[in-house]
């Protein structure tokens, strides 16, 4: 079976429905084909400051969510990433085979760091993308399930593998992003030119799967959209409404043509109560697993503990194989 990895961050507590139909359902169905790693990425989380207490909560929540969203940790690795500490230590290895323009170059860091000011971006915030190769290589991972925004991250772990293949004999599998076109951008409601993202949309933007259904509802019914009245998916003329038709028609398994058609002659009003009712139908639900979860940690604790195993296993070879090929003295 070829392999998956891919991560998540704690850090809001709640996953938004853009984490949700670009990242978390894909790993759901790359369980079914690929030997699947999936983690919860705390190391990334402290690269903008944490408060401990609810990191620690909110990474709890995180693998609640996971396992609420379909992950069967008896089909995947399912752990969090600070259990397996062989990421900080390839992370290393490969920050010094980055260039410095090289690390400059990743957009996020650009897009980031300019919301926090100089002062407030941290160094681990600039080397993420570079402990996020690490992460991805440690699995000898061929697939790597992940939103749109993530693509130039995985080609710099592609040229990262190769690079460190030519230079010291080969180590590390090469892997391809997994972006489902459809879903691998899903915008923030209240600006649907910007991504729906945990630290940058307005609180009307975004959809936490673990708000009150109601309040989830709301949000939909007052997304921007046009002043035409015709819905139909236009990316570029019709921005917002294609956003809604692409989250209605992926939460019900309909297809876009499908909904056009359905929505004919009708006005947006219609199509926002519909879809507010679609999802509000979808997280009921989830949240009610999510809570069930929560409230069995030591189930929670036993997949962890299983999963940082299983995980650690493989890391370890790995690093042992690129520790080797550096030229680091073995340890007797
Ligand atoms: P931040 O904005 O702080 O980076 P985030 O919203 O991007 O947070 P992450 O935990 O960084 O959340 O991302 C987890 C996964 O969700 C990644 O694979 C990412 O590509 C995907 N993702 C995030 N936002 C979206 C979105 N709006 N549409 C589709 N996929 C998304
Ligand atoms: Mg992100």
């Amino acid at each position: 079976r070829p392999r998956a990895l891919s991560g998540i961050q704690p850090t809001a507590g709640s996953f938004h429905l853009g984490n949700y139909l670009g990242a978390v359902r894909q790993y759901v169905a790359l369980q079914e084909t690929h030997d699947a790693f999936y983690m919860v990425v705390d190391l990334h989380a402290i690269t903008v400051p944490q408060d401990p207490a609810e990191l620690r909560a909110n990474t709890r929540t995180a693998v609640a969510q996971l396992l609420a969203a379909g992950l069967d940790p008896d089909r995947c690795t399912l752990f969090v990433q600070s259990h397996v500490p062989e990421h900080a230590q390839l992370g290393w290895v490969m920050n010094c085979l980055t260039g410095f323009g090289e690390a400059s170059r990743m957009t996020q860091f650009k897009d980031k760091s300019a919301k926090h000011g100089a002062n407030q971006t941290t160094v681990g915030l600039f080397t993420y993308p570079i402990l996020q190769v690490a992460d991805i290589l440690l699995y000898q991972a061929n697939a790597v399930p992940v939103g749109e925004d993530q693509r130039q991250h995985i080609e710099l772990t592609r040229d990262l593998a190769e690079r460190f293949n030519t230079r010291f004999g080969d180590t590390f599998t090469v892997p391809a992003p997994h972006i489902v076109r459809e879903t691998a951008k899903i915008y923030d409601l209240q600006d649907p030119s910007a991504k729906m993202s945990k630290s940058a949309s307005t609180a009307k933007g975004l959809i936490n799967l673990l708000d009150e259904p109601k309040v989830s509802a709301k949000k939909i019914k007052s997304a921007v959209t046009d002043t035409d009245t015709v819905i139909r998916f236009d990316a570029e003329e019709k921005p917002g409404v294609s956003n809604l038709l692409t989250i209605y028609a992926t939460l019900t398994g309909t297809t876009i043509a499908d909904l056009e058609q359905k929505y004919e002659g009708k006005g947006y009003g219609a199509l926002k109560t519909d879809l507010a009712e679609v999802m509000v139908d979808w997280v009921t639900p989830f949240r009610a697993r999510t809570q069930e979860y929560l409230d069995d940690p030591e189930t929670l604790d036993a997949v962890l503990a299983k999963g940082a195993e299983k995980a650690r296993a493989v890391a370890a070879e790995t690093l042992a194989q690129a520790y080797e090929k550096v030229g680091f003295l073995p340890a007797k």
